[in-house]
């Protein structure tokens, strides 16, 4: 029976349930369907990928981890590397393969993550679009799916594992009872113009740091050769309200004419979490994903391929649940092992990291980018820049000594 008419002869009950189809729940529901169960993939939205609310900037390198074909259907431009552009204007150019992850291609994200959810389908997934999830189901201490509402009708679905993908708002970890409360400090509030007309460098994404953003930066990645998304990212703890993120983009493309000359096409704003990831990410029958789980890069603000990577574990570990007839905590901890064992430390690194950055003044950005740029780096992670700049200048690296 055809998914897309709830309360008639639809079938209710799935192995697994994917709750949103962003990047994350659509690479899980496309490995539980690999792993051969009746999976059902729910987005809220009634189109997957739209309303856009990205910078759209990601790695190459990892697309492969997760079984994703490069395609000129989603790549707007591909660039040679990444500038940090220092509040006095140094520049520190790195190339696209020692960048983080997200440098390599500016992306059309609509259609990345709707080719993404056509994945998912191929491999044998249902995709019900229009259909939120309302409420949690949990008996004998298991998650066993959700109440959904589509098309003004509500009904259960009932899954022998849940995913939550439900990106930076999030409810299903909270309606489950995990703990997914965010500080202001840990949310930066963001702010987008796609910009046409503007006179930039595509060879390269451009991040400009320093008060300009407070708690976070700026940045260019551009889409073509005269078109670009410009937007910024500001800690919520160092504003009074999330508008004022505007406010600082606009004051900034002001007095940058190479943008001011632009005209925009589009405005998007959102929240991004700058937190460690969550504490716990696993229930009986329940794991959550990308954004939900908090796994965001703290100084970066990049979380595609963190959700892309934790979706794939996610997909595997819920087709071995079903396969053993097994949804106990010890099964959803080879997840909650998995996706820590790939990206735990580097979250956790990054999250003291952006506590310090957070409160450097300008004159010290500036001294260390200029450090930066003369010294020898193998990869842009910020392990190897601290070790690096400790070898020539011991002293602007002190207070990161602890997690070095
Ligand atoms: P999402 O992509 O948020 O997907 C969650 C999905 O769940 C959504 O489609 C939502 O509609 C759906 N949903 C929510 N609730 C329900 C419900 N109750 N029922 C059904 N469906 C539901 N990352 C990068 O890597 N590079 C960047 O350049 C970049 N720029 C960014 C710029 C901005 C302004 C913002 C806000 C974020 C940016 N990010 C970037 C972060 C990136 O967008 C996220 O990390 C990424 O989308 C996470 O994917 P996800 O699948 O976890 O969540």
């Amino acid at each position: 029976m055809l998914a897309g008419n709830p309360g008639e002869q639809m079938q209710l009950e799935y192995d697994v349930l994917v709750v949103g189809a962003g990047p994350g729940g659509s690479v899980a529901a496309k490995y539980a369907a690999k792993s051969g169960c009746d999976t059902l993939l729910i987005e809220k939205r009634q189109e997957i990928g739209t309303p856009v609310r990205c910078g759209e900037g990601i790695a190459k390198r990892w697309l492969d981890d997760v079984g994703i074909e490069p395609s000129k259907k989603w790549i707007a431009a591909e660039v040679d590397g990444a500038r940090i552009i220092s509040p006095n204007g140094t520049i520190l150019t790195v190339d696209e393969s020692r960048a983080g992850n997200e440098c390599g291609y500016v992306i059309h994200r609509d259609v990345f993550d709707l080719s993404l959810a056509q994945q998912a389908a191929a491999a044998g997934a249902e995709v019900m679009v229009k259909t939120a999830a309302t409420s949690i189901l949990k008996e004998d201490g298991k998650i066993v799916g959700v109440r959904a509402k589509s098309m003004g009708k509500e009904f259960e679905i009932r899954a022998k594992v849940v995913i939550g993908a439900d990106g930076f708002e999030s409810q299903i970890g909270r309606w489950a009872g995990l703990n997914t409360n965010l500080k202001p400090k840990d949310v930066d509030s963001c702010y987008q113009y796609t910009l046409v007309g503007v006179d930039i460098d595509r060879r390269y994404t451009d991040f400009f740091i320093g008060s300009i953003a407070p708690g976070g930066y700026i940045w260019m990645f551009p889409k073509g050769d005269d078109i670009a998304n410009v937007g910024i990212g500001v800690q919520m703890s160092k504003i009074k309200s999330p508008g004022e993120a505007k406010m600082y983009l606009d004051r900034f493309i002001e007095k940058h004419p190479e943008f001011r000359k632009g005209r925009p096409i589009m405005e998007v704003a959102g929240g991004v979490s700058i937190s460690a990831p969550l504490e716990r990410t696993t229930l009986p029958g329940l794991m959550l994903v990308g954004d939900a789980a908090r796994m965001i890069d703290p100084v970066t603000g990049g979380g595609i391929y963190n959700a892309c990577v934790a979706g794939r574990i996610a997909g595997e570990v819920a087709g071995q649940a079903v396969a053993e007839n097994d949804v106990s905590q010890s099964m959803m901890d080879r997840y909650e092992q998995g996706w820590r064992a790939k990206m735990e430390e580097h979250l956790y690194r990054n999250y003291l990291m952006k506590e310090k950055i957070t409160n450097m003044d300008d004159e010290t950005f500036d001294k260390l980018v200029h450090a930066m740029t003369t010294v020898d780096m193998q990869r842009m992670t910020t392990l190897e820049i601290l070790r690096a700049i400790q070898k020539k200048y011991p002293e602007l690296v002190k207070e990161f000594e602890e997690f070095m």
